[in-house]
């Protein structure tokens, strides 16, 4: 029996039109939590480093945050020759062990929510209905992956011959590269860290450079679990301490979570290097799109439309980037949509009643204007909103498109576009959505049971939503990931995750 959800999520119920507050006496209590004055964070890795601490910026404000010591080269190698040290003992810790010590994380998860979630605002720009999504993610994938260990690390009995017991076992790889993204710096960061750990791998964990204060709380927490120093590894740093940490032939396997371009760079690196051929586990980006016919609910629509594409200010990889709406309705929806969307506040993510927090920093802020500039340019805009214009944020923005493939590239952003079709023109429409080559999310709003098995079936997209929104996956009812350019699959949250981080070895015994 796998582990129910995490109960903590229950005070809140999140809309697009924000924040519906089931249990206003929870909320006051978990908002006093995260209120709760805790130490300066700082992060530092496990090994020393040559490197001078360096302040961690809010992208609300610019305050300082806490502090980090990053990784050096030599401190990222000397980590993975500790932890290949530290493997052989480590996998022979039985699973039973291993799985406690991750139940273990995921109760202090629960423990700390308050401290977790006041940091994944400071220092990740995350909304309270956001962050405390997170945590309770971070704490269902502990569980679920604890859980799936006790299923796949027993010895497996098969049949054979008379006179011959056949087993299959499986075991940890070796040491394991974790490095993860700055827009789920808990739940990616820990549940990475959690499968390789519970299948028996040592780990060194990379956490993005502008989030190592979440992930070094999530170190100190998994620490006191029980894991081992000199098994998890924390390695904060940029992009090169990333690539070092892949390049080293002691580095048995990579699970990486970002961008395709970086995915597709660790895959030439591990292609090229001496060792052992190492598996990767990569989860990327995706252009998704959400296609919606004339039989939809257009309030439905409208408020799925707007979690989809708004909610984390659109910084998630599930995030609707193109709405597809069939011509019919296409007037009224948009105007639906442009009415919600002027009811969308940005700013200061700590306030209740904020749906749109920050950009993560100043260069993604940055990337953001100069592609609205240019749509602006092009007379594209079809809805611009209103944003501080103090920190990183960025307006709520809809804009119009003729084609589909006019969108070439993941908007990592409060941006949705919106491309009109014919009825005559619908699986061509799907053909078009496909070209991207990715193949994460996919949305769809219709009320014609016989569309929506067609379009299911012929659809390539890891994860299809039926009229609802397209965010927000739960770990072992809609495990994640996508294919093509949108990842290698298997999918986060889900039955067969933990097996690519194993080793099989069958015994045969001539009785
Ligand atoms: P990113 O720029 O690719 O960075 C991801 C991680 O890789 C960071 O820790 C980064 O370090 C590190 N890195 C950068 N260059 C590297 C290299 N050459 N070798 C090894 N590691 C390297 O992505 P991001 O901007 O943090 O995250 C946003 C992206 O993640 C979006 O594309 C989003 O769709 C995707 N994402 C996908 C999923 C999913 O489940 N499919 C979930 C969340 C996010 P630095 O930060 O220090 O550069």
């Amino acid at each position: 029996r796998l582990p129910p959800p995490s109960e903590i999520y229950l005070p809140l119920r999140a809309n697009s039109k924000g924040v519906e507050f089931g249990d206003r006496t929870a909320l006051a209590a978990l908002v006093e939590e995260t209120r709760a004055p805790i130490p300066p964070p700082d992060a530092r890795p496990s090994v020393e480093s040559r490197a001078a601490a360096r302040p961690v910026l809010s992208p609300i404000d610019g305050a300082v945050v806490g502090h980090v010591v990053e990784a050096d080269e030599a401190a990222a190698r000397a980590a993975i020759a500790t932890a290949a040290r530290a493997f052989p003992e480590w996998s022979r810790t039985p699973f039973e062990a291993r799985a406690r010590m991750i139940e273990r994380a995921a109760d202090l998860i629960e423990a700390r929510r308050g401290p977790l979630i006041a940091l994944l605002q400071s220092e990740g720009g995350k909304t309270l209905d956001d962050a405390l999504a997170e945590v309770r993610e971070a704490a269902d994938l502990c569980r679920y992956y604890a859980a799936q260990a006790r299923i796949l690390c027993a010895d497996m009995p098969l049949p054979g011959p008379t006179g011959e017991a056949n087993v299959l076992r499986r075991h940890g790889r070796g040491v394991f590269i974790c490095i993860s993204p700055w827009n789920f710096p808990l739940a990616i960061f820990i549940g990475q860290i959690a499968a390789a750990l519970v299948a028996g791998n040592c780990v060194v964990a990379k956490p993005a450079e502008q989030t190592p204060l979440v992930a070094a709380m999530a170190i100190e927490l998994l620490r006191e679990s029980g894991v081992p120093k000199d098994v998890l590894h924390f390695a904060p740093g940029d992009g090169a301490i990333g690539a070092a940490l892949v390049a080293d032939p002691l580095a048995a396997g990579v699970v990486f979570t970002g961008s395709v371009e970086v995915a597709q760079r660790i895959n030439r690196t591990l292609a090229e290097r001496d060792g052992a051929i190492a598996p990767l586990i990569a989860e990327t980006g995706g252009i998704n799109a959400m296609i919606v016919d004339s039989t939809a609910l257009i309030e439905q629509v409208v408020d799925d439309v707007m979690a989809s594409a708004f909610r984390s200010a659109g910084q998630r990889c599930s995030a609707l980037r193109l709405l597809c709406l069939q011509e019919e309705i296409a007037p009224l929806c948009l105007e639906t949509l442009i009415g919600a969307a002027r009811e969308l506040r940005v700013g200061d993510p700590r306030e209740i009643g904020t749906h749109v927090g920050p950009a993560i920093d100043a260069e993604a802020k940055a990337k953001l204007d100069a592609y609205l500039s240019r749509q602006r340019a092009a007379g594209r805009i079809l809805y611009a909103g209103v944003a501080p214009s103090t920190g990183t944020f960025v307006a709520p923005h809809i804009v119009r498109l003729d084609r589909v493939d006019e969108l070439q590239e993941e908007i990592f952003g409060p941006v949705l576009h919106v491309v009109t079709w014919r009825s005559e023109r619908l699986s061509q429409l799907l053909t078009d959505i496909e070209a991207s080559g990715y193949g994460l999310t996919l949305g769809m709003h219709t009320r014609i049971e016989q569309r929506i098995r067609a379009l299911s079936h012929q659809a390539s997209a890891g994860n299809i939503y039926v009229n609802r929104n397209m965010i927000g996956a739960v770990v072992g009812s809609q495990p994640f990931g996508g294919f093509g350019l949108s990842g290698t699959g298997p999918k986060a949250g889900g039955p067969d995750y933990l097996l690519r981080f194993l080793r099989e070895t069958t015994l045969t015994i001539n009785t």
